[in-house]
Parts: structure tokens; sequence; C-alpha cells
């Protein structure tokens, strides 16, 4: 595998060693006022970086920040893991317009990489927001229901302890837009979730990590073979921007100051090396390794 070629554009995938990595789509080119996201993010900062990250990044005419919203299918010779599960259909998200009652071909998106959503052995959330766990339920006659029925979800029990005692607090104010409820516990009721440790691992070259900060239990997902290693990122990093503005926490951040340590230590550490990185919600290709110049990063393609 060649620096340059690590995601295949054409095929929307990349190869770790044995193991392959699909994206699959749920919804993409979402806008989001950069302030909202940011909030160091003043609109003159934003035209200039937008210059030097590239405009695919930004919607044409305000400079929102587009955002995409996808899994990532890690397919080994044994098992088929899906890791986050975006916003998914039929939620009701009204403070959301872009989540809200959606009606979605992500099932259809995955049947064209030839899986039906019984084909998946195991889910993984990096964490518990309500953009990483839509697609963990489907409303079946009525009722909330685990879409995969023969995977087993792993979820942090750090995370998830975290958001039940949150849940606790307030009953009757659903948190994290009704997630916790319609895609989280109607999982743990079925009995198919896995409460896990950080440093857990699915296989043998497949293992979490700890990436505390953006939320409490938050995990990334090291893929290895003998020459290269990916590193599913999930939100640790949000937008390109941040490869020159690393410092940059977001709004949504539990711990702004830890969620900086961490994106850094990210950083720092794949920077230069045959370590990539797939982030959640960057657009394809815009995946693959990481330069440094000076105090900021670049993707390399
Ligand atoms: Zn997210």
């Amino acid at each position: 595998m060649q620096k340059d070629t690590f995601w295949n554009a054409r095929k929307d995938s990349c190869n770790v060693g044995e193991i392959s990595i699909k994206r699959i789509v749920d919804l993409e080119h979402v806008p989001f006022n950069p302030s909202l996201v940011f909030p160091d993010a003043k609109p003159e900062i934003i035209k200039k970086l937008s210059l030097q990250v590239g405009l695919q990044h930004f919607s044409d005419n305000n400079l929102d920040l587009l955002l995409s919203f996808h899994s990532f299918l890690i397919q080994t010779q044994k098992y088929n893991i899906l890791v986050d599960t975006c916003c998914g259909n039929e939620k009701e998200r009204p403070t959301r317009p872009f989540w809200h009652q959606r009606n979605g071909p992500f099932l259809d998106n995955l049947a064209t990489v030839g899986l039906a959503a019984s084909d998946i052995d195991f889910v993984l959330c990096t964490h518990l927001h309500a953009d990483h766990v839509g697609w963990n339920t489907q409303l079946i006659n009525g009722k909330w229901v685990p879409t995969f029925p023969n995977a087993q979800y792993l979820f942090s029990q750090k995370e998830f302890e975290y958001w039940k005692e949150e849940d606790k607090k307030n009953p009757m104010e659903p948190i994290m837009y009704g997630s916790y409820i319609d895609s989280v516990l109607p999982v743990i009721k079925s009995g198919q979730a896995l409460l896990i440790e950080s440093s857990h691992q699915i296989e043998n070259n497949i293992q979490l990590e700890s990436a505390y900060g953006h939320t409490p239990g938050n995990v990334i997902v090291n893929v290895r073979s003998e020459r290269d290693q990916a590193i599913l990122c999930g939100d640790v990093i949000h937008h390109p921007l941040q490869l020159l503005k690393p410092k940059w926490s977001t709004n949504f951040c539990f711990d702004p100051d830890l969620s900086r340590q961490t994106r850094l230590d990210l950083l720092n550490r794949c920077a230069d090396t045959q370590t990539a990185i797939l982030p959640a919600h960057f657009h394809s290709p815009d995946y693959g390794y990481i330069g440094r110049n000076g105090d900021t990063f670049h993707l390399i393609k």
C-alpha cells in the first residue's frame, strides 16, 4: 500500500493488510454554522482557514461547515463490524432538522456492499451521542428494536454508566435529543448489548482504546496489520479545519480541555507515520496519513 492511495475514492474503502474498511453513508454535506460547533470560530477566521483546508468541506455561499454522517464497516476473515451508526430513520429530533423523521437509504447502502442487517456481527459505538447510535434501532410496529438482529452491540461501560446517571437525574427531560431512550435502551433491554472496558479487543488486530474528553467514555478503534495501522477516531477530530486548529474543541465536548489533549496526543502520535486516521465526520476521500508542519497538521494524499 502506497501512502498516496490509502483511501480508494472510487470504492470508498481501504485495506489494512487483510482487513477491509468501507464507508456506509447515512447522510452527507450537512451544513453547520461554525460558531455552533467551535466557540472560537469567527467568520473571518473560517474564511481564511477554508482556503487552506479545502472548499469542499464548506458550503458554497455562507461558509458553513459541512459534515458527513457515516459508519465504517470493518470486514475481517471472521467478522463484519459496524462502527458508529449515525442518525437513523424515523427518529424524533425536532431541534436537529437534518436528523428529524428521516427516511434515508442507509440499509440500502449497506446492501450495495453485499450485506444485510443480519450479516453484522458486532456494532460498536465510539460514544453514545445521537449521531453515533441512530441505526442501533429501527421502528417496527411502533416499537424501537435492534436493527442488527445477530449483532452484539459493544458500548463502553464508562460511557453507558455516565448517560444512565444523567437520564436518572431528570427523567422528564430526554437526554441527547431522546436517543438514549430510542436508540440505546432498547438494545440494552434486548440483551444484545455488551458493556466493555475501553481497552476491549474484538479480535487480534482490532483493539479499542480510551480517548476521553469528547464524552466521558469515548473510545477509538485501532486496526492493525504488519505494516499499516488505521485509527477509527470517531469525534476526537470533527472537521478537517481542526488539523490547522488542533487546539479547538467543540461545543459538544463534555470536557473541552481533555478533548484537546486527546486530539493533540492522537495527531502527534500519527504524524509522519504509517498510521492513518478515519474520522467519523470527514467527507470521502479525506481519510489517511497525517503530516506535521510545526504546530499544524495536514492530510497526506
Ligand atoms: Zn458525531
